[in-house]
C-alpha cells in the first residue's frame, strides 16, 4: 500500500480502488441472498481453523487477497442476511445503513462528548428525539445508542437500581418467565444478588400475569425487601407476547417502581397502526429498550435506551475526570458519554439516520406492517397441517409451533429437516416444558413467496415425521 506517501495512508488512487473492491464484494453479496443456501456451514470447522492459525504478515498483502480471505470467510454461515433467515430474531441489514456506517468511521468524528463534534453529535440526539416523540414520551426525555438491547437493558437496570441509593443488596426485580435473560444477565451485571430477580408467571398468551406480580411485591414488601423495578416485555423473544404494559404501569406508579419496557424485538412495530394498538401502555414506561438492529432491519451493532427523565440516565452514569476539563458542556446537547458507561465509541447517529433520510419512515411502517402480514399467513397456514399444533396466534411477527404427536427428539429432527433444505433457517426453544420450533419474521429481505415455501417445506417435513 502507498508507494509514494505515509505507508499507513492510502493515496486516492488507492482509495477509491479500495471503496470499489469493497463495494463490489457487497453488490454480488446483496445480489446473490435471493438463491443462497440459508446455511452453509460445510467444512467451517476446517476453515476456521485455517484462518486463525493465520497471524498477520509482516509487510503488505494485496487488497484481493485479503477481500477474498474476507468473503471465503463469510461465506461459510447461517446467512442471517438472507429472506429464509426466520431464526432467533432476524434484522437482515440494511445496505444505506452499511454506508452510513462506512461515513461514519471514515470521518471518524467524536461523538461521545458533544461539543467536540456538535453537528454529527447533534444528528444522532435527533434520532433519539425522534424515538422519543415514536413513545409519545415527555419534554425531559432522552436516551443513548447502544450496541445492542442487552446493554440498553443494564443500562435501564442501573438507572432503576440507583433509586435505591447504595443500599440495594435487598433490592428486587420483577420480570415475567418469558423476559429475554438479558434482564437476568443485567440484573447480575448491576450488583444486585442472585435472588434479587423474580420470575412472574404468565397466562395462556405467554404474557406477564399482573395479579402474580402484584402478590410478588406484596410477599416481598411483607419480608422487608425493596422492590425497584418492573420489566415489561413488549413483544418476548419466544412468541412475540407482549405484557399487559397498561396494568404493569399502574402497579408501578402506585408501588413506585421503575418500569421498563423491553421492546427490543417488538418496539418498532410502534410506527405501524397495529402495533401502535398492541403496545398501548409503553407510553408510561420509565425507560424503553429498543433495538434498531432488530426492528429497524440495521446490521447488527444497535441498541438503543430511551428514558423518561433522562436526567435519572445522566445521574446513574455520569463521573467526571481531571484530564476532560478542557471539554465544554453544550446546554442545548446531551453527551452521550455522561450518559452511558462508553467514553470513546463510534458515532452511532449515521447508521440510523441516513436509512431514514433515504428510504423514509414510510418504507420501514410498510415493511413491518408486511411483516405482521406474513406471521399471519404462516400462522393460518400452519395450522392447516394437521400433524402441527399451533398453539399462539401471532402478537407481533414470531409463530411458535410442533408436532402434535411428537417429543423433544421428533421435533428436533423436524428442525433440523427443515433447516436441511437450505432455503430457509429456523430456531427451537421450550415452551410449556415441550420443544418448540419458531418462526420469526422479520428481516426486510423476506416477503410472501419465501413463507410460502416456508410453509411447504415444513408441511412437507411435518408429514414425513408422523
Ligand atoms: C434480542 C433481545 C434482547 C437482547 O438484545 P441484543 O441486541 O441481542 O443484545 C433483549 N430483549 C429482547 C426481548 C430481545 O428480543
Amino acid at each position: 500500500m502507498s508507494a509514494g506517501g505515509h505507508p499507513l495512508e492510502p493515496n486516492p488512487e488507492e482509495m477509491r480502488a479500495l471503496g470499489d473492491g469493497a463495494l463490489d464484494l457487497l453488490v454480488r453479496f446483496v445480489e446473490g441472498l435471493p438463491t443462497a443456501s440459508s446455511a452453509d456451514l460445510d467444512g467451517a470447522l476446517e476453515l476456521g481453523r485455517e484462518l486463525r492459525a493465520t497471524p498477520p504478515p509482516e509487510e503488505p498483502v494485496p487488497f484481493e487477497r485479503a477481500l477474498a480471505t474476507v468473503e471465503r470467510a463469510a461465506a461459510k454461515a447461517i446467512e442471517t442476511a438472507g429472506p429464509g433467515y426466520l431464526a432467533y430474531i432476524p434484522g437482515g441489514g440494511l445496505f444505506t445503513s452499511a454506508i452510513g456506517e462506512f461515513l461514519a468511521q471514515g470521518l471518524n468524528r467524536y461523538t461521545g462528548i458533544s461539543s467536540v463534534a456538535p453537528g454529527l453529535a447533534a444528528i444522532e440526539a435527533g434520532v433519539i428525539d425522534w424515538l422519543c416523540d415514536l413513545f409519545d414520551l415527555p419534554e425531559g426525555s432522552g436516551g443513548i445508542l447502544t450496541t445492542g438491547g442487552s446493554l440498553a437493558n443494564f443500562s435501564a437496570v442501573v438507572c432503576a437500581r440507583s433509586t435505591l441509593s447504595e443500599d440495594f443488596v435487598n433490592g428486587n426485580v420483577y420480570a415475567s418467565e418469558q423476559a429475554h435473560h438479558s434482564i437476568a444477565k443485567a440484573v447480575r451485571l448491576a450488583g444486585f444478588p442472585p435472588d434479587a430477580l423474580r420470575l412472574i408467571q404468565c397466562d395462556d398468551a405467554l404474557r406477564m400475569d399482573a395479579d402474580a406480580l402484584e402478590r410478588a411485591i406484596a410477599a416481598d414488601r411483607d419480608e422487608g425487601r425493596r422492590p425497584c423495578l418492573v420489566v415489561g416485555s413488549a413483544g418476548t423473544t419466544n412468541t412475540g407476547a407482549i405484557d399487559p404494559l397498561p396494568r404493569l404501569a399502574e402497579i408501578a406508579e402506585r408501588e413506585g417502581l421503575w418500569l421498563h419496557a423491553d421492546a427490543a424485538y417488538g418496539g418498532f412495530f410502534q410506527l405501524t397502526e397495529r402495533g401502535g394498538e398492541r403496545l398501548v401502555g409503553i407510553e408510561r414506561a420509565d425507560s424503553i429498550t429498543l433495538d434498531p438492529h432488530k426492528s429497524m432491519f440495521l446490521p447488527y451493532g444497535t441498541g438503543c435506551l430511551l428514558v423518561r427523565d433522562a436526567e435519572r440516565l445522566r445521574r446513574a452514569h455520569s463521573l467526571g475526570a481531571t484530564y476532560l476539563q478542557d471539554l465544554e458542556v453544550d446546554e442545548d446537547l446531551p453527551s452521550f458519554a455522561d450518559q452511558s458507561p462508553e467514553l470513546t465509541r463510534e458515532n452511532r447517529g449515521l447508521r440510523i439516520w441516513l436509512p431514514l433520510q433515504l428510504h423514509g419512515i414510510g418504507a420501514f411502517r410498510r415493511a413491518l406492517d408486511e411483516k405482521l402480514d406474513l406471521a399471519e399467513i404462516a400462522y393460518e397456514r400452519l395450522r392447516d397441517v394437521p400433524e402441527l399444533e399451533v398453539p399462539w396466534r401471532p402478537q407481533l411477527s414470531n409463530v411458535a409451533f410442533r408436532l402434535r404427536d411428537g417429543g423433544e427428539e421428533d421435533n428436533r429432527r423436524l428442525l433440523e429437516r427443515i433447516n436441511a433444505s437450505r432455503r430457509i433457517f429456523l430456531s427451537s426453544t421450550v415452551l410449556d416444558g415441550r420443544y418448540t420450533l419458531r418462526i420469526s419474521v422479520l428481516s426486510h429481505r423476506t416477503h410472501g413467496d419465501r413463507i410460502e415455501e416456508a410453509v411447504e417445506i415444513i408441511r412437507t417435513e411435518a408429514r414425513r415425521a408422523s
